[in-house]
């Protein structure tokens, strides 16, 4: 499982940066992708991402910098997939969505050569800001684009919304409500599930069982009998379970602490750094984090790797920007862990096309 960073730049996309989109890389070579905002298309030409392999989009939040990419990407995904019949693109996020994305598609007139459905997170009254009225949408419009299924509504049970259920061997998404600026975001937290160990093919073979069906079953715990009447127990050949991964994914935020327990014990958490320490304040007032605030969550939440991203557009990258430098923002958060001594999390500064690979653990 990889995870690649699309654009890590906050607001608007310049010639450098990107604004927030990430990929996640399933070992089956399939890609959910996390946000879509502006330009991410061309990001995503840029990277070792094929948008033929993108099977479920997430949006955290409606800010255009999530957001404003994604009907020219449905397009664009439209022109390389290799389509199956029954494809089905999924997209998840805000109650809003499915209008967004309806009325973009079709008074463009936009035709897709597969079906696509958009799942739509109900807002709690707790995230709704006082002038919510005054700002809503016309939700009365119900007929679909052409190539549109029916989406359907995720209500919250105790502050958590089921995105994808976990099901046996499939991997789960949970969200939760990630405080920010008068709109609803959330933060995903994506679950994979345990896979079976590995065979002692060696140990196999010396006991002259051969590769073929009766690995298949010895692979799934089950004990067989060779061909000459021996019993082969499972757990004799058979390695420790590798743990699923764990990957919280963050939308914008000033405060996440409501999701807190489903994020718990996550290998990955992907988490933004607006703004610098010293500029707590703003960062507050526009519902955003300091990398201080990060450090402090990957803590609460016993993370093992933070990775930093959805930095303001004051901060350089090269040494031909003027401005203070980006890795002010790795030194803060490393600095707060130490202090927190939670020293089995490591700082990654995320970057355009960033790689970051995640291994299984044994349990
Ligand atoms: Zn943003
Ligand atoms: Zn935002």
């Amino acid at each position: 499982m990889q995870v690649v960073f699309l654009g890590t730049a906050s607001c608007f996309p310049t010639a450098n940066r990107g604004v927030s989109c990430i990929a996640l890389r399933h070992e089956d070579g399939f890609v959910w992708l996390f946000d879509c905002g502006e330009g991410s298309q061309i990001q995503l030409q840029k990277s070792c991402i094929r948008p033929g392999k993108i099977t479920k989009i997430f949006i955290t939040h409606l800010h255009g910098d999530h957001l404003f990419g994604l009907p020219g990407l449905v397009a664009t995904i439209s022109t390389q997939c290799a389509v199956k019949p029954d494809f089905i693109l999924e997209i998840y996020g805000p109650q809003g969505l499915r209008q967004f994305l309806r009325q973009s598609l079709v008074l463009s007139r936009t035709e897709l050569p597969f079906k696509y459905q958009v799942h739509e997170l109900m807002p709690e009254s707790y995230q709704l800001p006082e002038d919510w009225e005054n700002w809503r949408f016309d939700l009365s419009e119900e007929r679909l684009h052409p190539q549109e299924l029916q989406g359907t509504q995720i209500s919250a049970r105790n502050d958590v919304w089921t995105v994808i259920e976990q099901k046996n061997t499939k991997t789960s998404v949970l969200a939760g409500h990630n405080e920010h600026l008068r709109i609803p975001s959330y933060g995903f937290v994506v679950q994979e599930p345990d896979a079976n160990g590995k065979l002692d093919v060696e140990k196999l073979k010396s006991l002259g069982v051969e590769p073929g069906p009766l690995y298949s079953q010895l692979k799934h715990g089950k004990d067989i009998v060779t061909p000459d009447g021996k019993v082969v127990k499972s757990n004799e050949v058979l390695g420790p379970p590798k743990k699923g991964r764990k990957i919280t994914i963050m939308g914008d935020t000033c405060n996440s602490d409501k999701m807190i327990q489903i994020a718990m014990d996550s290998d990955a958490l992907v988490h933004e750094a607006t703004l610098e320490n010293s500029m707590v304040e703003n960062a507050l007032e526009k519902g955003h984090s300091t990398p201080g605030m990060a450090a402090s969550y990957a803590f609460a939440i016993n993370a093992k790797l933070l990775l930093l991203t959805h930095f303001s557009q004051r901060y350089r990258q090269s040494n031909e920007e003027d401005g203070p430098r980006l890795e002010i923002l790795q030194r803060e958060a490393e600095e707060k862990l130490a202090e927190l001594k939670h020293s089995k999390c490591s700082v990654v500064l995320a970057q355009d096309l960033l790689e970051v690979p995640l291994y299984r653990l044994s349990t």
